[in-house]
């Protein structure tokens, strides 16, 4: 079962960033406003999670990190059909299988915290007493310390810190009320205090930066079913690329071919240069609409009517542009 969950590990926990998403993700899951995350050596050698959710009971923590469907195990023999399986109740048992990780976690109610306690290669203890808030927390230290081979991929620390910071940047964008501190080697790097409005603007400020807030245009419509709205700066500025596009797809960030198409045609429609546009945008559409799935690292999306959302984008954004122009 070790080497099953190490193979799913491999499919997407590529760096101490993807470990922090998968945790953020759950802790957002579980109700958590407030998260602290941990960092030493850019994640490499600690990554500790911190939420004030719903927490787990002393019985569901070994739970949380077993694989549940052994039905699966024959299947995912076969490598090809990993990646299709997605990552349902695998992200855990995955990242236990390649650090030393341990799970912390206490219900409201409840006398006092749980520690459960793995080691990759050798298995669990049972859960002991421990002391903890009301939440949970999730430590990972040594990442791929028994896996070498994908240990050698690891960048600096710089890089990875980086990859990180941006990772809570696009979750910070998308939950205005969340707050959230991020220390590294026992020094604050980012505090973000929960704020009431969504496109606040210091938190936008602090998060994007006084620039692109001076470019920025708001925006708002809807139609046929769908709302598009957030932010465009005009004239589009050059940062490095990728740095200031967020696209958010009912909540979750997407980077989609067909998106990006919409977003660059109407930027180069109206603008006539080949810079890189800067965008805060977030789509809602009926659920039905468009399924996020498709990969397990859950950056692509399928839409079912895929023109019509295309047309709609490059519309808004078309007039917005073109309006702010003017
Ligand atoms: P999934 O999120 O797909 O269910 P995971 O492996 O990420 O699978 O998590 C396994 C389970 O562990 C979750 O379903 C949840 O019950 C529990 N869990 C994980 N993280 C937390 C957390 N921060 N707070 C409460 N429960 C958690
Ligand atoms: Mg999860």
């Amino acid at each position: 079962a070790q080497l099953i969950n190490q193979i799913a590990a491999g499919e997407v926990i590529e760096r101490p960033a993807s470990v922090i998403k998968e945790l953020v993700e759950n802790s957002l899951d579980a109700g958590a406003h407030s998260l602290r995350v941990d960092l030493e050596q850019g994640g490499i050698k600690l990554m500790r999670v911190t939420d004030d959710g719903g927490g787990l009971g002393r019985d569901d923590l070994a739970l949380a990190v077993a694989r549940h469907a052994t039905s699966k195990i024959a299947s995912l023999a076969d490598l090809e059909g990993v990646a299709t399986l997605g990552f349902r109740g695998e992200a855990l048992p995955s990242i236990a299988s390649v650090s030393r990780f341990a799970l912390t976690s206490r219900r409201d109610g409840d006398a006092h915290a749980w520690r459960l306690a793995c080691d990759g290669s050798d298995g669990t203890e049972p859960p002991q007493p421990a002391a903890h808030g009301v939440g949970t927390s999730v430590e990972v230290r040594d990442l791929f310390y028994n896996v070498p081979a994908r240990r050698k991929f690891l960048r600096t620390e710089r890089t990875e810190l980086g990859h990180i910071d941006q990772l809570l940047t696009r979750f910070a964008l998308a939950r205005g009320d969340l707050s959230l501190r991020l220390t590294h080697n026992g020094r604050v790097s980012l505090e973000l205090p929960a704020a009431d409005a969504a496109l606040d603007p210091t938190r936008l400020r602090r998060l994007l930066g006084e620039e692109f807030l001076a470019h920025a245009l708001t925006l708002d419509d809807s139609a046929v079913g769908l709302r598009l709205h957030g932010l465009v700066a005009s004239p589009a500025f050059a940062r490095s690329q990728g740095d200031m596009q967020f696209f958010y797809v009912n909540g979750r960030l997407v980077r989609d071919k067909l998106v990006t198409h919409a977003v660059r045609q109407a930027f180069r429609d109206v603008l006539h240069h080949s810079r890189h546009p800067a965008f805060l945008l977030f789509l809602e559409l009926p659920p039905r609409q468009v399924d996020v799935n498709v990969h397990p690292a859950k950056h692509e999306v399928r839409f079912r009517e895929s023109r019509q959302v295309h047309d709609f984008i490059f519309q808004v954004l078309h007039r917005r542009l073109a309006a702010g122009q003017r």
